[in-house]
């Protein structure tokens, strides 16, 4: 495989040569200026799976300041997307996510996988789990709730607590006749008559 110097010696007139200051400043204006130049350059994509392979704590290389590599070192999957910004490759629930922050739509803008999947699956999975701990409890009516998001039948024990709740709540007298009855002749049918048609004993 050719690697990225074998690939640099052999490519006249690359920026980061002809001014590597810009390419390894402390000031961001510079930095900006080297990531601009980077976007043309035949070598960036292996200029920057270089710079995240070897985790290179420099530098711009490939268009990527350190602190943009910095968060793929984990060895998460990256591409470029058409504005030339280092991105998760698509197929996660971090990829679905970052779509909506750069105002896209998550399946259209996929590339390398398909986040509407990923994030089906998520879901899913979220679900399995806050269903597990209902189950934990001995099934309640929330883990009824969650077997129909799920699109499944409830189990037993979810079912029974919900059939138990809804008894519970039919027995249960509603708040308009727990309400206390107003006094016949107060004004504007029963609402509460001024202060001054009642006057205290005195
Ligand atoms: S991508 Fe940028 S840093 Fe890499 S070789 Fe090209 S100009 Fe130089
Ligand atoms: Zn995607
Ligand atoms: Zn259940």
């Amino acid at each position: 495989m050719t690697t990225l110097p074998q690939l640099t010696a052999r490519t006249p007139g690359l920026p980061c040569r002809l001014d590597p200051n810009t390419f390894f400043s402390d000031q961001a204006r510079e930095r900006d200026a080297a990531q601009r130049l980077c976007q043309t350059c035949p070598l960036r994509t292996p200029c920057a799976r270089y710079a995240l392979e070897e985790r290179i704590p420099h530098g711009v290389w490939g268009g990527t300041t350190v602190a943009e590599r910095r968060a793929f070192w984990t060895g998460k999957p990256w591409r470029f997307d058409d504005a030339g910004r280092l991105r998760l490759l698509c197929g996660s629930e971090r990829a679905y996510r970052a779509h909506f922050a750069y105002r896209e739509k998550p399946g259209a803008a996929c590339v390398g996988g398909d986040c509407v999947e990923a994030h089906a699956m998520h879901v899913e999975a979220q679900r399995r789990a806050r269903l597990a701990e209902e189950h934990d409890k001995g099934g309640t009516i929330r883990g009824y709730q969650i077997h129909w998001a799920l699109g499944e039948p409830p189990c037993d024990p979810c079912r029974a607590a919900n059939a138990r709740g809804s008894a519970s709540r039919r027995r249960k007298p509603s708040r308009r006749l727990q309400r206390p009855p107003t006094p016949s002749g107060t004004p504007g049918n029963g609402a509460a008559a001024p202060a001054q048609a009642f006057p205290l004993a005195s």
